[in-house]
């Protein structure tokens, strides 16, 4: 019997299941590429197969999603969770899958879920300067000096004391507006509205740093490439 105790180990770390889950399926002929002669025993386990389908991909996988409404960015609160559109078994993976911070439940758009704890941590530490789009529909029309203010680095947060570092603004529309931001407070895009005396009915990010949704529907993801997290790191 050839040493599998790497291969069950990373597979348990996939999310296929306990490592006994795993040998059980060893055991059951689940798992191709691993006949006599294969020299795939160790990372990256070339060739292998789960019931004939290529493993899922390796840690340090980043995924970007089109984020439909109605969904929270977590793993247990009440209601629909974000998680709950992705395979079952990217939920038992380890290390675990977060989201790279947080949209509303009623934002829409383009979000980020990584298991790579350091790219994770830059993305998401107030250091980062990772500019972030969003496209806000208002409730009232604009009335022109609301650029001034998100661009000024003064405004204040009703709440905080800290201001808000400069942002931009590029009106799209009477009602609509394009808002770039290089921080991450909570409910940041509602609360600067609401700090110049309007209110977001709708809010939508499209771009991360050099990502954008590129056409992907709404509820749908996708693994990013090497090349794609190269450039978002
Ligand atoms: N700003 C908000 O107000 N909500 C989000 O979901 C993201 C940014």
């Amino acid at each position: 019997m050839k040493d599998l105790r790497a291969l069950t180990k990373y597979l348990a770390g996939l999310g296929y299941g306990s490592r006994k889950d795993v040998e059980n399926a060893v055991r059951r002929g689940r798992i191709g590429g691993i006949e006599a002669g294969s020299k795939n025993l160790a990372p990256p386990f070339d060739g292998v197969t789960f019931d004939g389908e290529p493993l899922d991909p390796p840690p340090g996988m980043v995924i970007l999603m089109n984020k439909p409404a109605g969904y929270t960015c977590s793993r247990a609160d009440g209601g629909q969770l974000i998680y709950e559109l992705l395979p079952p078994r990217y939920l038992a993976r380890s290390p675990a899958l977060s989201t790279v911070g947080r949209l509303d439940a009623a934002t829409t758009g383009l979000l980020i879920f990584t298991d790579d704890g350091q790219l994770l941590h830059r993305l998401i530490s107030p250091k980062s300067e990772t500019p972030k789009v969003y496209e806000a529909t208002l409730a009232r029309t604009l009335e022109g000096h609301e650029g001034e203010a998100f661009a000024s680095g003064t405004l204040v947060l009703r709440g905080e004391d800290k201001p808000l570092k400069p942002a931009k603004l590029d009106v799209t529309g009477e009602r609509t507006a394009r808002v770039t931001l290089t921080e991450g407070r909570y409910h940041q895009v509602r609360r600067m509205f609401a700090a110049v005396g309007n209110h977001v009915e709708a809010l939508h990010r499209a771009q991360f740093g050099p990502l954008a949704l590129d056409g992907l529907a709404e509820g749908k993801w996708r693994v990013l490439g090497a090349e794609e997290v190269s450039r978002l790191a």
